[in-house]
């Protein structure tokens, strides 16, 4: 049992965290078992999971006075699979946005990505298996626990498959682009479904353009842009890794031709392109997050505003950017304003065409903005 302190209810009702601060007492509770969460008179507010490590000491799995076992989980998991458009590729399953805090699963076609996000999920691992292959089947799932997450919440990272193999990669589709999504290695769980939506909308303007794809990963943006009728694309990223699975995915679609990849910093490679005046008519700009703290924000905004100042010099009249954050910290508003500071240092008019954000698998809690992180937008220079 934990107890709230007095007025610390409200809050809990919408959003699913609890820190040490929030809470009176806490009764015999082991570390990353399910605790029963109540308010300073006891009555009922949630059930979650505990850990005294972290700050934040209690995230909210249900309001309803349920047990956290695995059929809720089943049935939590099920009503997020009914949720995605494409329940083939996509991220199940989106930690608080979906109810199930600390669990991200993505679908990779016939293969299941899980990562424990904190040692609650960790803990109850094998239910969680369990629970997933009731209501997706019984299909290979690979654990891909981040170390970051494993380190705060103190607990071991998992990184394999559960029980039998499964394949090394796996080729999936969005619209007309295949991508090979190498399982074990790479970046998140290995391919950036946050960003579908937006690959698809950019590949829609990009035919007959020469396009740009700065910290281009696996070449998501440039392999959609060329396939859908770019005249040549460059792509820019400093991961040995992620250059092998871009040129394999540029060899698969059968654009490698027009495409050049380029081993190099963005941000020194986008300033040598400023020197040499090479023009850019479609510019997409996806870095990593360049601070995941509060703290580091100013510095991020700094780096922010210099590669999107460099990009717009790049761009000529009638020129595409696509921009992109995906610091939780740096907000929507925050974002257009670094946007547009770049743009008056630049002396650029430019068009807002659309804002931009993460795809419908990675639904967004109103009352948990932390649910939301990823923003962009698309301009057009005037
Ligand atoms: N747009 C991609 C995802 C990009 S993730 C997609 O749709 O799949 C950001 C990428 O930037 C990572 O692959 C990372 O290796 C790379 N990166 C990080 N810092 C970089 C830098 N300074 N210069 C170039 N690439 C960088």
């Amino acid at each position: 049992m934990l107890r709230l302190k007095k007025g610390r209810e409200a809050r809990a009702r919408v959003h699913p965290w609890l820190f040490k601060g929030d809470v009176a007492e806490i009764g015999a509770v082991e570390p990353g078992e399910a605790v029963t969460v109540v308010d300073f008179a006891g009555h009922f507010v949630g059930r979650g999971f505990f850990n005294p490590r972290p700050a934040l000491c209690c995230r909210l799995a249900t309001w309803d006075d349920e047990a956290l076992d695995e059929a809720f989980f089943a049935r939590r998991i099920a009503a997020a699979v009914a949720r995605r458009p494409d329940p083939a590729l996509a991220r199940l399953v989106w930690s608080e946005a979906d109810g199930l805090p600390g669990l991200v699963v993505d679908r990779f076609t016939d293969v299941l990505v899980l990562q424990s996000l904190t040692l609650g999920t960790a803990g109850a691992r094998a239910t969680l298996v369990a629970a997933l292959r009731r209501v997706v089947g019984d299909l290979p799932v690979l654990l891909a626990d981040d170390a970051t997450a494993a380190r705060l919440e103190g607990f071991e990272p998992a990184r394999g498959w559960v029980g039998r193999e499964g394949p090394a990669a796996v080729d999936v589709r969005e619209g007309p682009v295949t991508f090979r999504v190498r399982l074990g290695g790479g970046h998140k769980t290995g391919h950036y479904l946050d960003q579908r939506e937006n690959r698809a909308r950019v590949a829609a303007l990009a035919a007959g353009r020469r396009v740009l794809d700065a910290f281009c990963y696996t070449a998501g943006f440039a392999c959609a842009a060329l396939v859908a009728g770019a005249r040549e694309a460059v792509g820019i990223e400093t991961s040995a890794e992620a250059l092998a699975g871009a040129r394999e995915n540029l060899a698969l679609n059968g654009v490698a031709d027009r495409a050049r990849l380029v081993d190099a910093n963005a941000f020194d490679e986008l300033r040598r392109l400023e020197r040499e005046r090479a023009r850019f008519d479609l510019i997409v700009l996806d870095p990593p997050p360049f601070t995941r703290g509060r703290a580091a924000v100013e510095a991020a905004a700094r780096g922010y505003k210099e590669i999107n100042l460099r990009s717009m010099r790049l761009l000529p009249p009638g020129g595409l950017l696509a921009t992109f954050s995906c610091s939780h910290h740096v907000t929507e508003a925050r974002f257009e304003a670094i946007c547009r500071e770049a743009a008056g240092d630049a002396g650029l008019r430019l068009r807002t065409l659309a804002t931009l954000g993460q795809a419908a698998d990675h639904p967004v809690l109103l009352t948990v903005p932390e649910t939301g992180y990823l923003k962009g937008l698309l301009l057009e220079r005037v």
